[in-house]
């Protein structure tokens, strides 16, 4: 699978969409399959075509997502720039599968199914070693740091101390966009991360609805801090470069009516749909800015995703958007309310 070219000048959003395998009781119903890849960048509904940066069909791999999507990420990050993915598509199409996957008990053995989450960091300290290494005389230094917090009914739990809930945003003139007393730890290792993920993945809260009792309504947020530190040429003056690499696994974009959603789950519909519709929003707006060349005022505040985010989705941001969907017929219109929004957002 070809790479995508993210690291090039343009600010568009990368989208990619992703099919999902039918699952063992579509199979048993003999579902029909109403979506096809006609080709690596064009997808098929029925018989409506839409294209994208790139299509990953049934068949593809954790490995073969992570070379088109993460990797390319990952030299955004050490570059410094900030570089966020995203994973998109009503709940069971296929985003947590995708962001995190199957995690193996052992770090000696790690799953091949694990997801893009793992293996961007697994690369990230592969080549921050390598770069330590070869900018030895330089004393380049790395230091990561990772939070993991979670956005339900537009409050913000941190997912490694669950006891802290509804974080603030806070900006600041120095430090920017931050969530007030987040935790955070500093990580160097493969094992470091898996051990973080672990944790905050237990922390995830999952609503049961009527339709489906693990729709998952909560948008979950990793971040990695990246910072180097070098000494300047000659002068012995110490440099310190940042960036940051989001990781995103958004609520189920299905549309709430159909779940007998009442009173407090009503409220949380709402509110889940302005994060992600923010985003959708934002998004666009970008789109049309980087295509025009005009300024336009962009709602960030709007939402408390699209506000954590802020410096993470305009100015150099590198974004990848990963749409997935399901092939069966019974999920057709949330399908094509998928791959409208992945085409919204080029
Ligand atoms: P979502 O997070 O969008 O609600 P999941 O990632 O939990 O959906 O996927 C729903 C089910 O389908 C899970 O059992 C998952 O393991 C499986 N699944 C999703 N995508 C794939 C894939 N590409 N290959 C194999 N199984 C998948
Ligand atoms: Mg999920």
């Amino acid at each position: 699978t070809p790479a995508l070219d993210v690291s090039s000048a343009d600010t568009g959003v990368k989208v990619i969409v992703r099919v999902r395998p039918m699952n063992k009781k579509e199979e048993t119903e003999e579902a029909e399959q109403v979506v096809h890849m006609m080709s690596s960048t064009c997808v098929a509904l029925a018989d409506q075509q839409f294209t994208y940066d790139a299509v990953a069909g049934e068949n593809s791999s954790q490995e073969a997502v992570f070379h088109m999507v993460g990797l390319p990420m990952v030299e955004n990050c050490l570059a410094g720039f900030n570089s966020s993915i995203f994973a998109y598509g009503q709940t069971g199409s296929g985003k947590t599968h995708t962001m995190w996957g199957v995690m193996s008990d052992s770090d000696d053995f790690p799953s091949d199914d694990r997801g893009l989450t793992p293996r961007v960091l697994e690369s990230l300290f592969a080549r921050i070693q390598e770069e330590e290494m070869i900018n030895a005389d330089k004393q380049l230094l790395y230091q990561c740091r990772c939070s993991f917090l979670e956005i339900y009914n537009e409050q913000i739990t941190d997912l490694l101390e669950p006891s802290q809930r509804n974080l603030l945003i806070r900006e600041d003139t120095k430090t920017g966009v931050y969530v007030d007393s987040l935790s955070e730890e500093f990580v160097s290792s493969v094992h470091d991360v898996t051990r973080i993920l672990a944790k905050g993945l237990a922390n995830r809260r999952v609503g049961a609805t009527t339709m489906n009792s693990e729709s998952s309504r909560s948008h979950s947020v990793f971040t990695c801090v990246i910072e180097s530190r070098s000494k300047s040429e000659g002068e012995g003056i110490s440099s310190v470069r940042s960036s940051r690499l989001n990781l995103v696994d958004l609520a189920g974009s299905e549309r709430q009516k159909q779940t007998g959603s009442a009173g407090e789950r009503l409220k949380e519909a709402g509110n889940i749909n302005k994060s992600l519709s923010q985003l959708g929003n934002v998004i666009n707006i970008l789109a049309e800015v980087a295509q025009s060349g005009k300024h336009r005022h962009i709602p960030y505040r709007d939402s408390r995703l699209t506000f954590l985010l802020q410096e993470s989705l305009g100015g150099n941001a590198k974004l990848a958007m990963i749409c997935a969907v399901s092939p069966a017929s019974s999920c057709r219109s949330e399908t094509l309310s998928t791959l409208r929004f992945a085409q919204r957002a080029k």
